[in-house]
């Protein structure tokens, strides 16, 4: 059978490898539709490879060879079997919204979705019986070793540490750009990336987990295993502990959603070897180091807009620290701030989420 794709974010980091790993899978996919954001010239490459029959682009008369819609547009075409959401920040979660009305199944790259509406997504996905399957490497780990949801004693998510696993915090407070973004394991859009040397990623990783599992920040952990070897693991009732192994690959992840309940062979360089990784280290994290972790932790735990506040803060601060703006450790403290002083709104509409959004933006955007 060929599953009809369509592709939001399609030359971002997830969204070209999701194309490498269809390539290889070629007679098993239709691509629907591809949106981009800037990158229009790639666009345009990737639409005379995979003949889409709709695009999207921010300048719509860029685009060549595709009919040009909107990504709301895309997601209310029920001709998809499923979406990718691969785009990055907020903006990933109205289409997923209107994709999940639709009935359509999402791969679900686009973590901010659930930390900025974690309780409206999943509940809206529940009533419509659509699939909201991860992407993430832990997530997507997580989803492969659950069998029995109900007998899950707790979720054990890995974090590599980031760039400055082995760093003192005085090397982090004075950290360069291109430090922060010279991650060890995993080469990723910019904004994961800095997320990845605070541990923000892992803190929005936890609140990820929570919504999609179902699992109380209580029984979610993280440890620290800078070899990103072991994805994830969850713990059973009856003391098993099954973890998802292999070599550091988005393509794994990324194939599992699409194709999933099946698996299909995919782009493997080689095979996995116990003895040439020899070691596996795993590590308690540095709570003091990597405020951003526990940040995150207290945010989901209060719940409501906490979480709206966490992410819009914690964007805003990666995208002045990107331009030079301010310092690594800024963005703890911004976001540390705009916590301070947020009234938490507990069960906020989608309105309300935008608005908190756009509020905690502007404010965290003053303090530069
Ligand atoms: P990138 O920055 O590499 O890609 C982002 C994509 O979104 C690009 O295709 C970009 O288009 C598109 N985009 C940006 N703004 C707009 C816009 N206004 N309208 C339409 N499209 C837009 O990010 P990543 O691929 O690294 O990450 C994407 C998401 O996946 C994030 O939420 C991230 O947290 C998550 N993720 C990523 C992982 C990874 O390994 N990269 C791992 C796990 C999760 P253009 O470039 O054309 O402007
Ligand atoms: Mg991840």
């Amino acid at each position: 059978m060929c599953k009809k794709i369509s592709i939001l974010g399609s030359t971002g980091s997830i969204g070209k490898q999701a194309l490498e790993v269809i390539e290889k899978l070629q007679d098993k996919f239709e691509i629907i539709s591809l949106a981009a954001g800037s990158n229009v010239q790639l666009l345009n490459e990737q639409i005379k490879k995979f003949r889409p029959k709709y695009a999207y682009a921010s300048d719509k008369n860029a685009i060549v060879g595709a009919n040009y819609v909107t990504m709301e547009e895309i997601c209310s075409n029920t001709e998809n079997d499923i979406i990718l959401v691969a785009v990055s920040g907020r903006i990933g979660l109205k289409p997923t919204i209107t994709a999940i009305n639709n009935g359509i199944d999402i791969a679900l790259a686009n973590k901010e979705t659930l930390v900025m509406a974690g309780d409206i997504v999943m509940n809206l996905a529940k009533a419509k019986g659509v699939n909201i399957l991860p992407v993430d490497s832990e997530h997507s780990a997580i989803h492969q070793c659950i069998k029995d949801l109900s007998m899950l004693d707790k979720l054990i998510i890995t974090a590599s540490g980031g760039p400055f696993l082995n760093k003192s915090i005085e090397d982090m407070k004075n950290a360069t750009v291109e430090q922060a973004l010279a991650h060890p394991r995993w080469n990723m859009g910019k904004k994961i990336t800095v997320d990845s040397a605070t541990l923000m990623n892992k803190g929005l990783e936890v609140i990820e987990a929570h919504h999609l599992f179902n699992m109380s920040y209580d029984n979610i952990e993280v440890v620290v295993h800078p070899q990103s070897i072991v994805h994830s693991a969850v713990e059973y009732k009856d003391g098993s502990v099954i973890a998802q192994l292999g070599l550091p690959s988005m393509h794994i992840p990324i194939q599992y959603a699409i194709t999933y309940p099946n698996r299909m062979e995919g782009i493997k360089s080689k095979s996995f070897s116990f003895s040439q990784i020899a070691r596996l280290d795993f590590q308690e994290p540095d709570w003091n180091k990597f405020k951003a972790l526990s940040m995150a932790y207290e945010a989901g735990r209060i719940g409501g807009s906490a979480t709206v506040c966490l992410n819009a803060a914690n964007e805003e601060a990666v995208f002045a620290f990107l331009k030079g703006k301010i310092k690594l450790f800024d963005i703890i403290d911004s976001v540390e701030k705009m916590m301070k002083t947020h009234k938490v709104v507990i069960n906020p509409t989608l309105d309300e989420i935008f608005e908190i959004d756009n509020e905690i933006r502007t404010k965290t955007r003053e303090l530069f």
